[in-house]
């Protein structure tokens, strides 16, 4: 049995909430991307990490507190997930950093059943559209409990306007 570890993509898993299953369901399945291990009596998840974040043009090296915590239960092979295929800018910085630090783990790019290309191209305008919906935040109560009006017009609080006369 192969002993598989899954990198996901933070803005998938954390902030829009994925729970992995489709991963999942096709890892327990034996199908997508892990059907190559039917021949070896399957695959075992031993672990699943999101990405670090946003490493910039200069830090694709902190992914690698991630992958250590999966080389260290002794994965025989680590997939990215296809979120991360699909919409990482950073996918080969991280691979590169990866196999100079761990270069004798095997990598592989994608997860569950491959999408067509219509599918993976609403996937991700799906994606930027949920990223960039507007939620209320703690910007939409700040204005209201500040002294200057700001620009959507919230009046400050009347206990602050008495201090301020
Ligand atoms: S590949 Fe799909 S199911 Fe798996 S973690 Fe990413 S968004 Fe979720
Ligand atoms: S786009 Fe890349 S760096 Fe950004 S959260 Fe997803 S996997 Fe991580």
């Amino acid at each position: 049995m192969t002993r598989i570890g899954i990198v996901t993509c933070a803005n998938a898993t954390q902030d829009l909430a994925c729970c992995s299953h489709l991963c999942l369901r096709d890892l327990n399945e034996g199908r997508g991307m892990f059907s190559a291990y039917q021949t070896n009596d399957g695959a075992k998840l031993v672990g699943i990490v999101s990405c670090a974040g946003c490493p910039t043009a200069v830090g694709a090296g902190k992914i690698l507190g991630k992958i250590r915590s999966l080389i260290e239960t002794g994965v025989d092979a680590i997939h990215f997930a296809n979120c991360v295929v699909a919409l990482c800018p950073f996918q080969s910085q991280f691979t590169e950093a990866i196999r100079e630090s761990f270069g004798e783990t095997t990598l592989v790019m994608g997860t569950h059943g491959a999408a067509d290309k219509d599918t993976i191209t609403a996937f991700k305008t799906a994606v930027g559209e949920m990223l960039c919906q507007r939620k209320e935040s703690l910007a939409d109560v700040a204005g209201a409990m500040c002294y200057v009006p700001n620009a959507r017009g919230h009046e400050p609080a009347p206990e602050q306007k008495d201090e301020a006369s």
